[in-house]
């Protein structure tokens, strides 16, 4: 059979009520535009850091706002800033700024 790449993903269950939402919050407060993403994808379509890994600005959004703070700041490690998913995004979410607050979370966590 043709492998196509795709699989079914793990179970993962989260328990919305205790999430830790600090990350999400604080950057909320330092960059507004993290407010609008609609999760489209454009920016995990074309990341340069996503042809040699598998990371996804996309993927770490949701980690951020489902309290995964951990996951996320491992994640944003893989971004080489090269801004290219700002320049996709139709939302002009300011995504390296996210990326910089994220990794700076890391000195406080
Ligand atoms: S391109 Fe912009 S709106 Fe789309 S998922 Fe990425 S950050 Fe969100
Ligand atoms: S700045 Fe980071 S997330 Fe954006 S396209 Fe470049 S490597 Fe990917």
């Amino acid at each position: 059979m043709v492998n196509f790449g795709y699989t079914i993903l793990p179970v993962h269950i989260l328990e919305l009520d205790k999430a830790d939402l600090k990350l999400a919050n604080s950057i909320t407060f330092d960059e507004p535009s993290f407010k609008l993403c609609i999760a489209c994808g454009s920016c995990t379509a074309t990341c340069t850091a996503g042809t040699f890994t598998n990371f996804s600005f996309r993927q770490m959004c949701h980690q951020i706002k489902l309290g995964e703070s951990t996951q996320a700041i491992e994640e944003s490690e893989k971004c080489m800033l090269c801004g290219k998913c700002t320049l996709t995004c139709p939302r002009n979410v300011n995504t390296r700024n996210i990326i910089r607050l994220v990794r700076k979370a890391k000195q406080t966590l």
